[in-house]
């Protein structure tokens, strides 16, 4: 047998090969867990890259491992060798008995029994891990620990290098396209750099539509058996993707009728033997009908031409304003509470807010409008409140604090009615932007110097029905105000 010092240099030689070389992110990982599985005699080896929400981990590139191994299922990274995401380098004897294992049951059924788990480390925290693998029981000495690190260190300097290029590419593509097409699905950006081999063009569409929703998606993770014969799995069926915030798999069909046939009957099959499971077929008219809603596609209608980015998803807002709403409950107990809104912008966050808060509330809203005098502009009530204030603990509730001005008149107006105590609820805080000092007491999103729209926000009396909040380009908003 080699000596263990050739077959690493052997190994490190190939590996920074490589890792120099101009091949694509995907096929450079899959060749460095090769040299990394040969060099240390091992059944085979993983790579991983943690989420973009950092709470799971998807697996970029393997060695020796079967196709029902690498897809058993979702990853998480609190259950799944969680010492790794804390920095250590872990050794597991037995991974069928190791509660550190998340799943024991796939790793016997592979034969896996040790495992050798080492952090890739990013801007000093931890970005992934790399896995190896054997069907003997085996501990590991330094001289191993040393390597599987050392190969960590050179995939940082992989991605990196990655992430640089990808920077590079962006910026080139931007400079070259002078006006940038508003319909155009954005690339990913650099930090959800994730080399996933979709196996079709719709899927990297799909993917990027939904990073620009941010919504979380990991490609492929479970694989699901269908029929046996005997131990011996005969169908299987991989869904396309899974949305963890959803809980939900998502399957593409954007090909022939009859196919979609087939894809039914597995989808049902997989219903029947795993009624826990949430599955949903997107068919091609389906998913261009999704990519129309959004403004892409071939169908792409105006809906929401004119957003750069979304900076705030649909689930992200739901899960701030219940922070809100529970907070707020606590707060005010024993109390009751009247939430005052100022028409038309903060209509969805009040009915979304009112439904968590989980004590007795009353509410009101007030109209106003901003006019010019004299080049100075000036804020009238046009509806007052209909209910009486006074003595009552009174919440104002609104949408955005820009500069301040308009919530400093209305406090003083609902001050000057006497309640028995005056708060204030804001969606969003501009707080840069800030001319008056009001007292905010919970903010739910501090925001940069830009122009939002969605989640009742306009612009010009549209986009207020966005599920999200978006920015709206500057460029679409000087053009808009020719
Ligand atoms: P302030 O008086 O604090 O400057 O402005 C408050 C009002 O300006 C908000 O209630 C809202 O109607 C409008 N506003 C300020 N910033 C934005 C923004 O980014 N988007 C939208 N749609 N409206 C804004």
């Amino acid at each position: 047998m080699e000596e263990p010092e050739l077959s690493y240099s052997r190994a490190f030689k190939q590996i920074t090969k490589s890792a120099s070389s101009s091949l694509p992110l995907a096929k450079i990982l899959n060749s460095v867990a090769k040299s990394v599985a040969k060099a240390l005699r091992a059944t085979g080896c993983s790579i991983m890259l943690l989420s973009p929400q950092k709470k799971h981990l998807d697996i970029v590139a393997a060695y020796g491992l079967s196709g029902m191994y690498l897809k058993k299922g979702v990853l998480d990274v609190n259950k799944s060798l969680h010492e790794v995401m804390e920095g250590k380098t872990i050794a597991i004897f037995n991974a069928k008995e190791d509660k550190r294992t998340q799943y024991p049951q796939a790793a016997d059924m592979e034969g896996v029994s040790s495992i050798l788990a080492t952090p890739i480390f990013q801007s000093g925290e931890v970005a992934g891990q790399i896995r190896v693998y054997t069907r003997e029981p085996r501990r590991y000495s330094h001289t191993e620990k040393d390597f599987i690190s050392t190969v960590a260190n050179i995939i940082s300097v992989v991605l990196e290098k990655a992430e640089l290029q990808q920077a590079l590419e962006d910026r080139y593509r931007e400079n070259m396209s002078k006006s940038r097409k508003l319909t155009e699905i954005p690339k990913l950006p650099p930090s959800s750099l994730r080399p996933s081999t979709f196996g079709h063009p719709s899927e990297e569409e799909f993917a990027r539509l939904l990073d620009f929703y941010r919504i979380e998606w990991l490609y492929e993770p479970r694989s699901f058996p269908l029929q046996w014969q005997g131990d011996r799995v005969t169908e299987m069926f991989t869904p396309d993707f899974y949305l963890p915030e959803l809980d939900l798999y998502i399957e593409l069909t954007t090909l022939k009728q009859s196919l979609i046939t087939e894809k039914n009957r597995k989808v049902r099959r997989l219903r029947e033997l795993y009624p826990d499971i949430n599955i949903k077929l997107l068919t091609k008219n389906d998913y261009l009908k999704l990519l129309a809603k959004y403004g892409y596609g071939s169908r792409g209608a105006t809906k929401v031409r004119g957003i750069d980015r979304v900076l705030f998803s649909h689930t992200q807002i739901q899960r701030r304003v219940k922070a809100l709403a529970k907070q707020i409950s606590k707060d005010y107990a024993g109390k009751k509470l009247v939430l005052v809104g100022i028409l038309k912008g903060v209509i969805c966050f009040m009915s979304d807010i009112m439904q968590y808060i989980s004590i007795p509330l009353d509410i009101d809203f007030m109209a106003i409008s901003y006019y010019g005098n004299n080049g100075e502009t000036t804020v009238k009530i046009t509806k007052n409140l209909d209910i009486n204030i006074t003595g009552l603990d009174v919440l104002m509730v609104e949408d955005i604090v820009d500069t301040g001005m308009t919530l400093n008149y209305v406090l003083g107006h609902l001050a000057s009615q006497g309640p028995s105590s005056l708060r204030v609820c804001t969606l969003l805080d501009k707080r840069v932007r800030r001319l008056v000092n009001v007292p905010l007491h919970y903010v739910g999103f501090e925001i940069p110097d830009e122009f939002v729209v969605g989640y009742g926000l306009d612009f010009h009396g549209e986009y207020r029905n966005l599920p999200f909040i978006g920015v709206l380009s500057p460029e679409f908003v000087d053009e808009a105000q020719k």
